[in-house]
């Protein structure tokens, strides 16, 4: 274990030795009670559990409190609805937001999965808000990636399989959720949803830390369960083995996770997924509300409730808690539809997360009549409504058609999105330029007819796990220099600037790159067995596998570099190692080809004794947080180089940022407002803008002029083409070629030159080190934007209508009397 004896005082944490004694006597008594073992048959994973424990116990009190202090003080409380939650690594995570991270060198390797979202879970706590994250407890989250001859293979991601220290089930807050049936319609009396099959939604708590501020929030993830006399009613009536074997089929709605990313598939089992954690989650909310302090006390009336609940849709993937809020209040709370529907829309606000129309989810009216009856009722009843108001503007029939919640053309279809806006009082996009593309293309007819109902947030990522965690050299370096308080703070990263002439600084920051390099070369090393070069530059793309992302365009230039380096070997060259990971999903067969490619341009690349040192490509298997968490920090290049006006925001870029890497991009995304932030000069700027792919869209894009002007690209795309990366199969990538001939979308081959050209730039000012790091410090110094801590305080402030709060939570230690003081300060505000 090594726990440290000596006091330790650094930017993650100050640890006393009372404290460490503490640890100690904790991690030895759950290592013997809890996970029934002594030292000589402990495995690390049992060192881990007994680590895990001994730093809950930390957390729980904390969090009983921090839940009785809500309800005394009862402020507004908000509900982040997600369908992709699921925790990346929290034992690090909680030690450092618990100021507890030096107590231990933390070496084991807790299994990680992708924990995006998790950021502002971890932003809403650290800011004092009384926020929840919802969502559902997958049995097996985004699948294992394994490389297999070049190929993507997928294995189930069992992670349940050892227990999940974190999380507390909850079975007496179980609740029920109705799924088909019929809907009753007597003359004279409401609709009733009858005769429907009902499946459990069991509660899984998770504490979410704050930074340093007592405050733990709540994530609360819902499991399917069987009822006890599930297929025991009706026709399965005396077959009780069968039965019991069926009742898989109710808890498969908890499964697994779908792991599309931006492509809508129209599975049956994912609108049951969506429509099982709003009904669940619902429940939930409308019973907090009602056994509030003051609910309880007066009469019940919901007319206050949008004053209580902000519940924000991430995504379109929750879009069923519009209509299902509206069939609790209509048909069970018995509130007239207008007063429904003005809470309703005042509860509600949707974040949009992309403008790919093959993301866009539009469930057929069939599947949703079979599944859901009442709710498609509502959602018709709301669609009347709403046509009847946008008729009384500009009365152009076509303006009315393309509104609808209903498509008509191909079977009838409900557009979630237009439901989503109709029924929430806020729309926002994640960054500003995705902003302006949704109010002035995708839903412009919208904007039109309510203006101030559409924002912007630009996304943010919390400076706890992708700085303080993740890069602990920066962290302590920047702290030295600046003070901790940017923890909290992040603007306060511009203090920077005045060290940017610093010679000493600037050694300090190109060391602590060079440290990550190492550290990461040596994981490669030991993980896959590949020698890289720590001297060359890391030159990094790690994301999701998507045309949209165009890892063939930084493909074509790992083959552009290595025939030059080919037809001039003694030219001097500046050594790269390109590293390209990234999931695709399952069934998206351009995404795994272009796998395939990459792996198979490495192979040959990697095995050229003319190349040598100076160029080499990795593939980095199964990218997922905590492998994130690794390669960002060691990176010098971060590839940001989406097609303009088709990455939402990304958050990957704002990660390499912060880590003290550069950037190469186009202006797509959030990457406009790094630039904007760090001035363009400091960053890599390329390609094609929004306005002049909108051009180009007008007035046709021609892959072959291009292949036919540019005699590398042509020499590059001729290699692919005749099978010089994969010689016993030369026709193996044709699809690919065909794809960026006849019909790509992304337009790949219009931004060749112009990349090809920027990366010229990019070795140029790699070769005087001492340049290329004052650059990097005025990107650190220009990142504060990027923090969630400011993307949460907009949501609080512009969305949500509560304020982010200094208040401490009095911790466990202090009397129950100092909680409920502070509770009145809190109310009085
Ligand atoms: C941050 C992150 C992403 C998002 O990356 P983008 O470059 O914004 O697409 C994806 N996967 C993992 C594991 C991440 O940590």
């Amino acid at each position: 274990m090594g726990l440290e004896k000596r006091k330790q005082i650094s930017i993650r944490g100050i640890v006393g030795v009372e404290n460490v004694a503490e640890l100690k006597k904790g991690f030895n008594r759950h290592l013997h009670f809890t996970l029934v073992k002594d030292r000589n048959v402990a495995t690390p994973r049992d060192y881990y559990f007994a680590l895990a424990h001994t730093v809950r116990d930390h957390l729980v009190g904390r969090w009983i409190r921090t839940q009785q202090f809500y309800y005394e003080a009862d402020p507004k409380r908000v509900y982040y609805l997600s369908l992709e939650f699921y925790m990346g690594r929290a034992l690090q995570n909680t030690m450092i937001n618990l100021g507890l991270q030096n107590a231990s060198g933390v070496g084991y390797g807790g299994s990680g999965r992708d924990g995006r979202r998790s950021c502002f879970l971890d932003s809403m706590a650290t800011l004092g808000l009384a926020a929840y994250g919802y969502g559902i407890r997958y049995e097996y989250g985004i699948f294992n990636q394994k490389i297999k001859d070049g190929w993507q293979v997928e294995e189930a991601d069992d992670w349940l399989r050892y227990g999940n220290p974190w999380e507390k089930a909850r079975p007496e807050f179980m609740l029920p959720v109705h799924f088909y049936g019929r809907v009753e319609e007597e003359d004279g009396k409401e609709p009733k949803w009858v005769d429907t099959q009902v499946v459990l939604a069991m509660p899984y708590d998770t504490p979410i830390p704050g930074y340093m501020n007592n405050t733990v929030n709540t994530m609360r993830l819902w499991s399917a369960r069987a009822p006890n006399d599930f297929n025991l009613r009706d026709f399965n009536v005396g077959d009780y083995i069968q039965a019991v074997l069926d009742r898989n089929l109710a808890e498969n709605i908890s499964r697994v996770l779908y792991p599309n990313d931006n492509f809508f598939e129209g599975k049956e089992l994912r609108l049951k997924q969506e429509y099982f954690v709003v009904a669940a989650t619902l429940q939930d909310v409308i019973r907090r509300f009602k056994t509030s302090k003051r609910n309880c006390s007066g009469p019940l009336s919901f007319d206050s409730f949008p004053d209580k609940v902000a519940i924000q849709l991430n995504d379109t993937h929750p879009a069923m808690a519009i209509p299902e809020l509206m069939r609790i209040f209509v048909d069970i709370e018995k509130l007239d539809w207008d007063t429904a529907w003005n809470i309703t829309k005042q509860t509600f606000a949707y974040t949009n997360h992309t403008v790919l129309p093959e993301a866009l989810e539009r469930w057929p009216v069939e599947l949703m009549e079979k599944l859901l009856p009442r709710h498609l009722q509502i959602i018709y009843r709301i669609n009347q409504i709403h046509l009847d108001v946008t008729s009384l503007f500009p009365d152009d029939m076509d303006r009315i058609c393309r509104m609808s919640l209903i498509e008509e053309e191909g079977g009838k279809r409900v557009n979630m999105a237009h439901l989503c806006i109709v029924g929430s009082h806020k729309v926002n996009g994640v960054a500003e330029i995705h902003s302006d593309i949704v109010k002035r293309d995708v839903f412009r007819d919208f904007n039109e007819l309510e203006p101030e109902k559409f924002q912007n947030k630009t996304n943010g990522i919390t400076p706890r796990r992708w700085l303080l965690l993740c890069n602990p050299g920066l962290a302590d370096l920047i702290a030295e220099a600046i003070g901790e308080e940017y923890v909290k703070d992040l603007n306060q990263l511009q203090k920077l600037n005045d060290l940017v002439d610093y010679d000493a600084f600037i050694r300090d920051v190109a060391k602590v790159k060079q440290d990550n390099k190492l550290k990461f070369a040596q994981y490669l090393e030991k993980v896959y067995k590949v020698d890289i070069n720590p001297a060359s530059m890391f030159d990094v793309h790690v994301k999701r596998i998507h045309e949209y992302k165009r890892q063939l365009l930084n493909c074509l230039h790992v083959i552009t570099m290595y025939n030059r380096i080919k037809r001039s070997p003694i030219k001097p060259f500046v050594p790269r190692t390109v590293i390209i990971g990234g999931k695709a999903a399952p069934g998206y067969h351009m995404a795994k080809m272009i796998i395939k490619l990459i792996t198979s341009v490495a192979d040959v690349v990697n095995n050229d004794p003319v190349i040598g040192r100076k160029l080499k490509v990795i593939y980095l298997e199964n990218y997922r947080v905590s492998l994130a968490e690794k390669v960002i920090p060691a990176t010098d290049l971060s590839e940001q180089i989406s097609t303009a006006g088709t990455e939402a925001s990304g958050t990957g870029n704002m990660k390499f940022m912060l880590n003290g890497a550069l950037t190469i991009g186009t202006m797509d995304g959030a990457n406009v407002e790094m630039a904007e932030e760090a001035g363009e000069e400091n960053l890599f700027i390329f390609g094609m803008r929004v306005e002049d792919v909108a051009k180009m869209d007008k007035e046709g894009y021609d892959a072959l002029q291009y292949y036919e002007s540019l005699p590398e690209l042509k020499q590059a795309i001729n290699q692919i083409k005749s099978g010089y990366f994969s010689p016993k199969q030369p026709e193996m990538f044709s699809d690919i070629i065909n794809m960026l001939f006849h019909h790509d979308r992304f337009k790949v081959f219009a931004d060749y030159e112009s990349y090809v050209k920027c990366q010229e730039r990019v070795s140029a000012l790699y070769k005087d080190q001492r340049e290329w790091t004052r650059v990097v410090i005025k990107n650190i110094a220009a990142s504060g934007k990027f923090s969630s801590d400011r993307t949460i305080k907009e949501y609080a402030t512009e969305i949500w209508g509560v304020e982010p709060t200094d208040l401490k939570i009095p911790p466990p230690s202090e009397p129950r009397e100092a909680l409920e003081e502070t509770a009145r300060a809190l109310r009085k505000n």
